[in-house]
């Protein structure tokens, strides 16, 4: 409330020394040199992609099992998203697979950190190797997430993240944030985020409006230095599920130190050959943030069946993500092969409720209910 005070009675609502702030202080938790308050996780996608200068003919890779708006915004460009298969065990690019996506118009590739887990970053650089492709973080999932001890987001050209109410660090709206380590790249973004005006008025290239409001950032502000204690909040529900969960007679509980990675150009989809209920993987080097506890159900409709059931008893879950962006109709003029693991995952996957402010007895609630689920199949 004394944020959003001291806005109002500021006067100046949209960029400002407001966002100035929140940028320093964001920039230095995620250990880049530049960020950049941007209106949405999608627009800092976009404006990333704008600053790269991609455009028509130009093709870059992207996972098929991710949020709409990594491909979304390749196509607004009119470049050419080609889709990826992922790893089933960590959810992300599947270097192996990336390899035979690349072709020399290739100008970029996004990697998703998807559910708050660091993607296999060693293995994509190694695919592009010494090649002229540039890459893109989509952290939109992964506030304070690591790879190799060091924040994700500032591990290539541009990082994006999303300040949604769902995500790790939430606003209350639309928010996001690009951030780069190069100087010419964060000049042309901010050019940008200002429909490419300097000074007003006088325009360089053509941009867009992608500027966030003071009020979005003297809230996040307020609630960056508190990251932590909900990162630990979401990581007590993955604990307890792990562990109770994880008991359960046809769970495969998750194979630490084993990451699927290499597999999903091999076609196989399941890690643990016969399990009823497949929990999430943590994969030793990436610090997991949990943006989402997302177990795998195998079997025709039984993941549905699992959904309805617990919304039956008031617990309420999501299918992150339902269609695979090669399948979606909108994506039709791009589709190449089968992406089986993208497929499998997209028909199997059911995220159960994580948010920081859960109560042991909600935890119980949820732990029980698959319980009586699994119980009840036989
Ligand atoms: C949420 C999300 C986005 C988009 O962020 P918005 O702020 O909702 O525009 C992009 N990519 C991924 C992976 C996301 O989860």
């Amino acid at each position: 409330m004394d944020a959003f005070l001291r806005v109002l009675r500021s006067g100046q609502y949209i960029l400002g020394p407001e966002l100035e702030n929140f940028e320093r202080v964001v920039a230095d938790r995620l250990q880049v040199k530049h960020a950049l308050g941007v209106s949405s996780g999608t627009d800092a996608i976009l404006l990333a992609l704008m600053a790269l200068g991609i455009g028509p003919g130009d093709e870059v890779v992207v996972p098929s099992f991710t949020f709409f708006a990594t491909g979304g915004c390749v196509e607004r460009l009119g470049a050419i998203p080609v889709f990826c298969d992922v790893c089933p065990g960590c959810y992300n690019l599947d270097a192996k697979d990336l390899e035979r996506r690349i072709t020399p118009r290739t100008r970029a590739v996004i990697a998703v950190h998807l559910f708050g887990q660091a993607a296999d970053l060693d293995g994509i650089r190694q695919v592009l190797g010494g090649r002229d492709i540039r890459l893109i973080e989509d952290a939109a999932q992964a506030i304070g997430a690591a790879y190799h001890d060091r924040s994700v987001g500032g591990q290539s050209d541009f990082g994006t993240f999303s300040f949604f109410p769902s995500k790790n660090l939430g606003a209350l709206g639309d928010a996001g944030l690009l951030v780069t380590h190069e100087d010419d790249l964060a000049d042309r973004a901010r050019l940008l985020r200002v429909h490419g005006a300097r000074p007003k008025y006088y325009h360089h290239m053509v941009g867009a409006n992608f500027r966030l409001d003071a009020l979005q950032a003297a809230l996040l502000s307020v609630k960056l230095p508190r990251l932590s204690d909900y990162e630990a909040g979401r990581r007590r529900n993955v604990d307890c599920y792990r562990e109770r969960l994880g008991a359960l007679p046809g769970v495969a509980a998750s194979e630490e130190g084993r990451c699927g990675c290499g597999q999903a150009a091999s076609g196989r989809s399941t890690p643990a050959g016969g399990a009823r209920l497949i929990l999430p993987e943590a994969i030793p080097g990436r610090h997991h943030v949990w943006n989402q506890f997302t177990i795998r159900v195998p079997g025709s409709g039984r993941r549905d069946a699992l959904r309805r059931w617990l919304a039956e008893s008031g617990v309420d879950s999501e299918v992150y993500y339902p269609v695979p962006l090669h399948l979606q109709p909108c994506f039709a003029r791009f589709r190449g092969d089968a992406l089986p693991i993208s497929e499998a995952l997209a028909s199997e996957v059911l995220s159960l409720p994580i948010f920081p402010e859960m109560t042991e007895g909600q935890r119980e609630r949820v732990v029980d209910r698959v319980e009586t689920f699994l119980r009840n199949e036989i």
